[in-house]
């Protein structure tokens, strides 16, 4: 855990795309090294020794007296979780971050550095990600939090927020599966009002997109098992924080909770950062033109993609997100809204794999109400808006006319 590595490269001024190239790089060679690897060897080792008893005390601080990282013990920290979470705070803007060993272990870590505890109050999208609000119901809810549910996209979230004051909270930059985009300034805004410490998961849109903590959120979540890491091969998380004292907590509770991610993870998934922006241009280029696709499709009912001049909150897309780009996952309706019709459709596609993970580089598709959503009623996600014949995709880095043929001849078969 750090909160700033003085070895190395990055350099604020640099745009983001140089940034995930080079952040977490090491550049500082020590005396009578024989040369400074590129790439930073994984640190496969569970403690550290120094060079006396005292030095070791002063290593639990976690840094030295030139501002350089300390690491004493593998649950404390690594030099690769250091160097992955030192890259992931300067693009997201923050003052330092945490990693863990999963998306679900970084919201957890980032609900508790809130102050989410007995009598506490949450209000939550209803939109999360199923379990993020199974861990609030679950594990939160029975201790005495209070948790509210609302669609933050709806601007009378804004008088709910005003009128139950919560202590936290809890958003997605962008919905899953159904892509709705939040007003971060919005809700920041009133969170302010009320004094509530705001957590957003940025999983889908990334800080290639959007960087929330710019927009005057306070923690931004990430399950790095997505595009961070990119490649379906490594499980983590990371949150980042914009203020000094919520990420001395965030390191406070990573020890006690013992979520710390491996220093293996980590250099897969600051391996993963290096490529992100561009797997993201491809996957959102991809993404636009696939939606463009559906919506003209004849077995289609309805697609959802903030990309899509149709879609509510394309302005407010424009307005938060980068590039003129508008991410890779996206949601469409079949025309027959069943589940079987649904399965007909995903068992016959031959190139995009059914799978229940999102931001590979491979096309996926996946039905909410058994993966994603599994632990809702019916009720839930009709509230959510999600139907019978509702199937999300996360579009891949393929050539984009393959992506298209494969879901036009499933599309012709299950009809
Ligand atoms: N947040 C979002 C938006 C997700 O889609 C997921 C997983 O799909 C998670 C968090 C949880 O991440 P992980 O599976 O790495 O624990």
């Amino acid at each position: 855990m750090t909160q700033r590595d003085s070895t190395s490269s990055t350099d604020h001024t640099w745009n983001i795309e140089t940034q995930f190239v080079h952040g977490g790089r090491a550049v500082r060679q020590s005396k009578g090294s024989t040369g400074t690897p590129t790439v930073r060897p994984i640190h496969a080792s569970t403690t550290y020794f120094h060079e006396s008893a005292e030095a070791l005390d002063r290593a639990f601080d976690g840094t030295n007296p030139d501002g350089e990282p300390t690491f004493v013990y593998a649950r404390y920290g690594n030099p690769n979780a250091a160097a992955f979470e030192e890259a992931m705070a300067r693009v997201e803007r923050g003052v330092g971050a945490v990693c863990y060993g999963s998306g679900m272990a970084a919201i957890h870590a980032a609900l508790l550095t809130a102050g989410l505890t007995t009598g506490a109050k949450i209000v939550a999208s209803q939109d999360l990600y199923g379990p993020t609000i199974t861990l609030l119901r679950s594990v939160f809810v029975p201790i005495g939090v209070e948790l509210v549910l609302t669609d933050l996209c709806k601007p009378e979230a804004l008088d709910l927020i005003h009128a139950e004051e919560p202590d936290v909270i809890y958003l997605e930059t962008v919905s899953n599966p159904l892509v709705k985009v939040v007003d971060l300034d919005a809700i920041s805004a009133v969170a302010h009002e009320v004094g509530a410490v705001t957590i957003v998961d940025s999983t889908f849109s990334t800080p290639y997109l959007t960087r929330p903590l710019e927009h005057g959120l306070d923690l931004v979540v990430h399950s790095a098992t997505k595009y961070i890491g990119g490649h379906g091969d490594s499980t983590g998380g990371v949150v980042v924080s914009a203020k000094q004292a919520l990420l001395d907590q965030l390191h406070n509770y990573t020890i006690l909770l013992g979520a710390m991610l491996s220093p293996f993870e980590s250099h897969l998934m600051l391996r993963g950062l290096r490529t992100l922006a561009l797997r993201m241009e491809r996957q959102c280029r991809n993404a636009m033109q696939v939606a463009s696709f559906l919506h003209r499709h004849p077995s289609i009912e309805r697609v959802h993609y903030p990309g899509l001049e149709e879609h509510p909150q394309h302005a407010l897309a424009n307005r938060l997100m980068d590039h003129n780009q508008y991410g890779g996952l996206l949601a469409f309706e079949l025309k027959e809204q069943s589940r079987a019709a649904a399965f007909c459709f995903m068992n016959k596609l031959q190139l995009c794999i059914h799978a229940t993970t999102l931001g590979d580089v491979f096309s996926l598709v996946s039905y909410p109400p058994v993966s994603s959503h599994r632990t809702l009623n019916t009720t839930e996600l009709r509230t959510m808006g999600i139907t019978d014949g509702c199937i999300r995709m996360s579009v891949g880095i393929e050539n984009v006319e393959d992506i298209i043929l494969d879901l036009d001849q499933a599309l012709k078969q299950a009809e």
